[in-house]
């Protein structure tokens, strides 16, 4: 028997397992995987986005009422940059993205395996926790090859199922909190490319364009993220559709219509690209449709567009553009509309959406309010940030916060 099981040596159980040894606790962590930390190997491209100088409630989205700004104030951006820095990671700050100096994510990894041999915490890979119960106020963990680990105090932090079984993400981790007394709240990937069957996706494969991206959910337009869009075979991708995708995702489950819309010109309002269209055919009356955008649009949306705005024929004149015609095509410039059909899978997301509510949490001490003893942390809870360093922000300052609470002797 130990003081506490960590169960999941994700970000969150890493932080939570060595806060935890830092207080005296004798802690073991079980990881389902032939190595802790996997997914953190491959955040931030490789990177890692470790948090954000900004962090604020509002870039966080959750079904729950309670308030989670408690752990994400307890443990903020500066107390996680000056635990990394303390731990030997060295900032480099990229707009509002925090990542270690070495830009490589595995730094921060061996910062914490080192951390977690040296405060004395047991790391035990390859163990897969199938099955918990108490029983006069002792956990009971069942591994699937039959060994048991128990202790007073287990911090649950299995993750979500964001980039599928190769990271140890399966819905195991959720359900074997049901019995316990915990709801699930539907999870849908987020931070994940949309489908659209818009021809025009096909059309514009490969191709990346600057856009003010704005989804629209049953006819309102509800967000509006600017950035770099990508065309790919299925839908739209790049980082201002990541940030939009939680809504895509939550209209699709709730089978409400879906489309996203891009300005390609934000700046200029309709009037002033109508007038430059009409001097681009004054200077050069001699060019065909498709020549007279050259070095205006891109060669590929050139003829995206012409589609869309149902020009026909683009070998003839450009002075036969009819203002009907330019108009279509103006239209289009400021508001390409693509229809979204969902969301890619968990296998391509960045996060979850959705989980164990937070309203089951004490959020000044991450335990559990249906279990004794039983702590939740990171991923696996109904809460998601934003792209930028926020989700394991969440991670650090919940398991920061789950590893503190368990450790200490007196805790309710
Ligand atoms: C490709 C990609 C890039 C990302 N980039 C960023 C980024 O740059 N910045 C950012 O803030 N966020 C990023 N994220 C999100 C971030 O990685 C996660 O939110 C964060 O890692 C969640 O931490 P966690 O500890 O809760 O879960 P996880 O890191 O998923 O860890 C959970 C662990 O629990 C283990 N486990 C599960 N079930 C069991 C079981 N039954 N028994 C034993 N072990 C179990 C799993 O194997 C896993 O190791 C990215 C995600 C992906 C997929």
């Amino acid at each position: 028997m130990v003081d506490i099981i960590v169960v999941g040596g994700g970000a969150a159980g890493m932080i939570a397992s060595i806060v935890a040894a830092r207080q005296g606790a004798e802690v073991l962590l079980l990881e389902r995987l032939n190595r802790v930390g996997k997914k953190l190997l491959v955040t931030g491209n490789g990177r890692c986005n470790l948090t954000n100088i900004e962090i604020e409630k509002r870039w966080y989205h959750t079904s729950g009422k309670a308030d989670f700004s408690y752990p994400l104030n307890d443990l903020d951006a500066t107390r996680t940059r000056i635990f990394f820095e303390e731990l030997g990671i060295v900032p480099l700050i990229e707009g509002k993205k925090v990542y270690p100096l070495s830009e490589q994510a595995s730094s921060v990894l061996d910062v914490l395996r080192m951390e977690m041999k040296h405060q004395g915490v047991k790391e035990q890979t390859d163990t897969h926790v199938i099955r918990l119960k108490q029983k006069e106020e002792v956990w009971e963990l069942t591994a699937e090859d039959g060994a048991t680990y128990k202790a007073p105090k287990v911090i649950w932090a299995t993750g979500g199922l964001a980039g599928g079984l190769s990271f140890g993400c399966s819905e195991e981790g959720y359900m074997l909190l049901k019995p316990v007394g915990h709801s699930v709240i539907k999870p849908f990937p987020t931070l994940v490319h949309l489908v659209s069957n818009a021809p025009y996706c096909k059309m514009l494969k490969g191709t990346k364009i600057k856009a003010k991206a704005a989804i629209w959910i049953a006819d309102k337009e509800r967000r509006k993220e600017y950035g770099e869009v990508l065309f790919t075979e299925d839908g739209l991708s790049g980082p201002p559709i990541f940030q939009l995708s939680r809504l895509a995702g939550e209209a699709s489950l709730k089978k409400q219509s879906c489309e996203v819309k891009l300005d390609l010109f934000p700046e200029e309002p309709l009037e002033d690209l109508v007038s430059k269209i009409y001097e681009r055919i004054a200077r050069h009356p001699e060019r065909s449709i498709e020549e007279l955008f050259i070095g205006f649009l891109h060669k590929r949306l050139v003829l995206a567009l012409m589609k869309y705005a149902e020009i026909t024929s683009i070998h003839r004149s450009c002075e036969g553009l009819e203002y009907e015609e330019i108009m279509r095509l103006v239209e289009g410039m400021k508001a390409f509309c693509f229809k979204i059909q969902g969301t890619r899978s968990f296998k391509h997301a960045q996060a979850t959406a959705g989980g164990i509510s937070i309203d089951e949490i004490d959020l000044e001490t991450m335990a559990s309010k249906k279990a004794k003893g039983l702590y939740l942390a990171g991923e696996v809870l109904d809460i998601d940030g934003d792209c930028g360093g926020f989700n394991l922000q969440w991670a650090w300052s919940s398991g920061y916060l789950a590893g503190l609470s368990a450790s200490r002797k007196n805790e309710e």
